[in-house]
């Protein structure tokens, strides 16, 4: 969770950092486009104003010149006038018609000849260029107007031609703009940016689009208002406005507004005084936009990508990481925190199996880090691959594993514990090409969440309880319900174990010796050392010990403690060695010959007869099952030391025993002689044991004889040896002349 907001909170920074900087580019870019833009129309406006006057002044001159001539000449006959008009009408692009007009008649000559006032049906000696001419010394240029016969858009060029101070006539040319436009073609559109000519009654004069040549900035009717759809208000605010405040009182500027076509636009202006017109360039501001789009877009795309990688990096660190344990590649103990807490309130109580590589701190002694790691990451790919359906597998910190079930079948959990163990088992990887196998501890409980203590901490806690049996628990899973129950036991064991220790350490560990009587001779020919703790004047029993004592792996110490205690007191009280020894020994020690080796070397010391030396072991299933356990028996049987099978009739399969285990002795457990008398089960069984044990040539020892009834039973049934409280406790000491 924490992860995620961090994680969140990283993005937003990004993307608002990303951002910033984006809209700061953008900006930049537009500013500097812009600019560049402003210095490209004004080099256009430039430009055209040059090309523009030049082209105007090119007609004004011929007109005058050709005024001059006739001036000079006194006029030309008509039909000599028409000839050259015919020519200047052909080699001029922009003059569509040069005419004459006569002061004294109002007649005229055109390139077709002769024309009259009445065939024009005006006097043209009332039009504006006609007076403007005869009030001028040189060429003059007319606003745009419509030609009366054409009603297209022309300005008209006159000068008056003069024979001293008197006026002759009007030399005119008449240039529509038409032709003006397409002369001058290189008007055409320059990186979107049109370029157009207005005068300064706001008429257009050029345009790229021959529709709008005579169109007026100024002036605009009602009809070509609803023609573009667009009402009065909006002409006045866009077209009207710039020609008013802009094209007219500033040499030269920029300006935003609609066009023509009602576009908006982005322009430069530019005035060329002697013609009183003004050259506009203007660019589509959807360009300007889609550029700034363009860019915006290109920029903001690598962001998005900066973005999304930076996005997952973070995630890796903050979420990712956090929930997945990077070696054993299982969620970790947060990310199993969110899942768990998100589980309904009544399955806060959960089953959990706690899992521990047991050679794992060896395995990353002997081949590195790498090599730990190595064996985890294996390991945890068989073990999430067997666990996948059944709950949420984790990896602690300390590379345990954790695995909650699914459900709270604690039946089913424990058997597939057990299952799993199996399969756990000798988990082989190969290391440095050897093949190294990995032993596993598995722990299952039952835990109860709570929510006022953190999680992960409740984990660790309940983990380590567990863990701490690692090194008592070992050819089998631990399996414990009630984890407080296990808690008091593992309090109790400390206690014992504390008492235990300190116990050896303090010497006060000591033999006691119980008798063994022959029936038949009434004697007590033999001993059994039993161990006792000294605590103050007490003696305590060994039982709860032995259990600890196997646990923390001090058994064979114990055991030789309390057999060479009692060797050397045999030793000091039993000067002619005619007392046999009968002595308990763990199960555990019967596989390696050292620690019964020790107990030779002491009685080859003491110089005790081997033959006076029994060792009593409890058949367990292990020791059944060992060939090896049965050559060490062998082995010093061979040496002439004896041996009691203990508690006989409680184990794995007393009939094979018999068969097998190469023992002198059968030792009847003491719950069968204790109620011998009133339980005819037992009778039986003890009489069972006695015949089978006759048939192998045992020697057979009931112990727990507690009372003469028993006694006598025993004997009739025939037994040959017996042990009790009958027939004497354990005690410090021994007189076996009894
Ligand atoms: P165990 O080998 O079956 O020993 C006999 C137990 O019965 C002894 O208990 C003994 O005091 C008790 N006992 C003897 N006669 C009677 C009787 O008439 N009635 C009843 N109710 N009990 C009687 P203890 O000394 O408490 O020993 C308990 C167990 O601890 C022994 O059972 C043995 O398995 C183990 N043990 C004792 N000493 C040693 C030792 O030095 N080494 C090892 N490895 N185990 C030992
Ligand atoms: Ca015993
Ligand atoms: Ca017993």
């Amino acid at each position: 969770m924490k992860g995620l907001r961090s994680f969140l909170i990283v993005i937003v920074v990004i993307i608002v950092v990303l951002a910033s900087r984006d809209y700061y580019l953008i900006e930049n870019y537009k500013e500097s486009y812009l600019q560049e833009l402003d210095k490209n129309l004004s080099e256009n406006n430039m430009e055209h104003s040059d090309l523009v006057d030049n082209t105007i002044k090119d007609i004004m001159l011929l007109v005058e010149s050709n005024g001059e001539v006739l001036s000079r000449k006194g006029l030309l006959s008509s039909a000599e006038m028409s000839d050259v008009f015919k020519i200047v009408n052909e080699k001029s692009d922009a003059i569509s018609s040069m005419y004459f007009i006569y002061d004294s008649d109002g007649n005229g000559v055109n390139s077709t000849g002769d024309v009259s006032p009445g065939d024009l049906g005006l006097d043209l000696r009332e039009k504006t260029w006609y007076l403007n001419a005869t009030e001028s010394n040189e060429t003059v240029v007319t606003e745009v107007y419509n030609d009366a016969t054409t009603d297209k858009p022309v300005i008209t060029v006159s000068y008056a031609v003069r024979d001293g101070g008197e006026i002759l006539g009007i030399l005119a040319a008449d240039v529509f703009l038409e032709n003006l436009n397409d002369h001058l073609e290189v008007l055409s559109k320059w990186r979107n940016a049109y370029t157009y000519v207005i005068d300064d009654m706001g008429s257009i004069v050029l345009y790229p689009d021959e529709e709008y040549l005579g169109f007026s900035f100024a002036r605009i009717t009602e009809e070509q208002l609803v023609e573009r759809g667009i009402t009065k208000e909006y002409y006045n605010e866009n077209l009207y406005r710039v020609w008013n405040e802009d094209f007219t009182k500033y040499n030269d500027g920029f300006v935003e507004y609609r066009n023509p076509r009602f576009i908006k636009v982005y322009g430069a202006f530019e005035r060329i005084p002697e013609l009183n017109w003004t050259v506009v360039s203007a660019y589509l501001y959807s360009d300007v936009e889609e550029a700034t789009w363009r860019y915006g877009s290109s920029i903001t795309f690598y962001s998005l990508l900066a973005s999304i990688f930076l996005g997952i990096i973070a995630y890796y660190f903050l979420v990712w990481s956090d929930s997945r344990d990077p070696v054993t590649q299982t969620m970790t103990i947060k990310k199993m925190e969110e899942i768990i807490k998100k589980r309904p309130k009544e399955a806060e109580k959960c089953i959990l199996l706690i899992i521990d590589l047991r050679d794992l701190v060896s395995i990353n002694d002997r081949f590195g880090i790498k090599g730990g790691d190595k064996v985890l990451s294996q390991y945890s790919k068989l073990l999430r691959s067997l666990v996948r359906k059944h709950g949420a597998l984790a990896t602690t910190k300390n590379k345990n594993f954790i695995f909650i079930f699914n459900d709270n079948n604690w039946e089913r959990a424990v058997e597939f514990t057990s299952v799993l163990y199996k399969k756990l088992a000798k988990f082989p990887v190969e290391l440095e090409s050897k093949t190294v196998f990995v032993e596993s501890f598995l722990g299952l409980t039952s835990f109860q969440l709570d929510h006022d203590k953190e999680f992960e901490q409740q984990l660790e806690s309940v983990k380590q309880l567990i863990l701490s049996f690692k090194n008592s628990v070992l050819e089998e899973p631990l399996i414990y319900y009630d984890l407080n129950k296990l808690m008091e036991e593992k309090k109790n064991d400390i206690i014992l174990k504390d008492k235990l220790f300190s116990a050896m350490e303090e010497d006060r560990i000591v033999p006691f010796f119980q008798p063994i009587y022959d029936i038949s001779s009434g004697k007590a020919v033999k001993f059994e050392v039993l161990m006792r703790i000294k605590e103050g004047d007490k003696f305590l029993s060994p039982f709860p010990f032995i259990q600890v004592a196997e646990k923390y792996n001090v058994i064979e110490a114990l055991d030789s403690i309390v057999i060479s205690k009692a060797l050397e007191y045999k030793n000091k009280v039993d000067e002619n060695d005619e007392v046999e020894l009968s002595m308990n020994i763990s199960g555990m020690v019967l596989n390696d010959y050292a620690f019964l080796d020790k107990i030779v070397e002491k009685v080859d010391e003491l110089n005790i007869r081997h033959s006076n030396i029994i060792f009593e072991i409890t058949e367990t299933q292990d020791a059944l099952e060992s060939t090896k356990t049965l050559d060490v028996i062998n082995y010093y049987k061979n040496l002439g030391f004896k041996f009691s099978i203990d508690d006989f009739g409680t184990g794995f399969s007393s009939l094979y025993s018999l068969k097998h285990i190469p023992a002198d002795y059968v030792k009847i457990d003491g719950s069968f002689i204790k109620d011998l008398v009133i339980n005819n089960e037992s009778y039986y069984v003890v009489g069972a044991i006695i015949s089978l044990a006759k048939a192998f040539n045992f020697k057979t020892v009931a112990e727990f004889v507690e009372t003469e009834e028993i006694n006598e039973l025993l004997k009739e049934m025939g037994i040959d040896y017996g042990q009790g409280y009958f027939f004497g406790k354990p005690e410090e000491h021994f007189n076996f002349h009894v």
